[in-house]
């Protein structure tokens, strides 16, 4: 680089710097052992003699510009730091304010309007055991959900029975159980939470994912009251216009097992690529708690009876924002945060 070019770039970087260490950085930059300056000069010896008189002045009277220009900085900067009066009329510093994730609001707003007919919101762990996730919800040893294709184990170095085996809750389902056994009908629940499953990550599916699941139980609940329930909060979350229906499914926890269909909130029901031009949306399964799962809670299935439900919170949250790809819900991305 010629000396006219240092000086160039010197002087702009000079006007940009407010601080006694930014002044010292430039120094370092320009006067310092690696600089373009001293770099200069140690090359000298390779001109020839004509240059070596002309370059060889320039760089040094380039290196005593240089020096009184950022003593000057620093005395300025001092100047500036001791005179200057407070003035406390001055606007203070405005910091960027950040908010709820949409995922954060939408599982909040859910919880809101379980909230408002009775549920409590009760938590349980996301490191669970196989029996917690499976054996109490009467899905058998060989169901392939448990096969490790679809759930995450954990090895903890322990010879132990398949029931203590610990695993990432592949449902909030798992705290059905737990709860109970704490806790006497009547019941009502709500558990919202993250899970995990070995899915391969698309627009659609992500490996740790959102779940709410609800559980009620008691004297005389029966599938109306689930349906009711259900659809109350499809309503409240959708919309007054939003129509349910229920078919039959299978489940191992529940008996019968239903699941709940909306109408499609994005084309009213009339059809459309995301609904698959049915106009239904599949969202909802849930049922009424198997006799074998209510013996489990330690509770009489001949006396009590109880539903439960479980969603994903993502797919919900997709058709509430009108959002096509999961993955933007767990990106960071401020263009797309902000728009919340
Ligand atoms: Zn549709």
């Amino acid at each position: 680089m010629k000396v006219e070019e240092i000086k160039k770039q010197f002087e702009k970087d000079l006007v940009h710097a407010s601080s006694n260490q930014e002044v010292e950085a430039i120094r370092v930059a320009y006067l310092g052992r690696k600089s373009k300056v001293t770099d200069i000069l140690k090359n000298i010896a390779k001109l020839s003699v004509d240059e070596k008189k002309t370059v060889g002045a320039e760089a040094n009277k380039l290196k005593l510009e240089i020096d009184s220009a950022l003593t000057e900085k620093l005395n300025q900067i001092s100047a500036k730091s001791t005179k200057k009066p407070i003035d406390i009329s001055e606007p203070g510093t405005k910091y960027p304010v950040g908010h709820m994730h949409p995922l954060t609001q939408f599982i909040q707003k859910s919880i809101d309007v379980f909230k408002s007919i009775g549920f409590e919101v009760y938590q349980s762990p996301e490191v669970d055991t196989a029996y917690y996730n499976f054996d109490t919800l009467n899905v058998p040893k060989d169901h392939p959900a448990r096969d490790s294709f679809d759930t995450f184990y954990i090895e903890d170095g322990r010879d132990i029975s398949d029931d203590n085996k610990l695993l990432l809750r592949t449902h909030t389902t798992n705290s059905d159980v737990r709860y109970m056994e704490t806790h006497k009908p009547p019941v009502r629940i709500i558990i919202p939470g993250k899970c995990y499953r070995h899915d391969t990550l698309d627009a659609s599916h992500e490996a740790t994912f959102y779940q709410m699941d609800g559980l009620v139980i008691g004297e005389g609940i029966c599938i109306t009251d689930l349906l009711g329930t259900l659809r109350y909060f499809a309503q409240e979350i959708f919309g007054k216009d939003v129509k349910t229906r229920a078919r039959p499914h299978f489940y191992p926890f529940t008996e019968p097992s239903i699941d709940l269909d909306i109408s499609c909130v994005l084309c009213k029901g009339k059809g459309c690529p995301v609904c698959k031009r049915s106009g239904w949306l599949e969202v909802m399964p849930c049922g009424m708690v198997h006799p074998n799962v209510l013996k489990k809670m330690g509770v009489d299935p001949e006396k009590y009876s109880g539903y439960a439900f479980g969603f994903g919170i993502e797919r919900l949250m997709m058709l509430y924002y009108g959002i096509n790809d999961i993955r933007l819900g767990y990106s960071s991305d401020l263009r797309f945060l902000e728009q919340f």
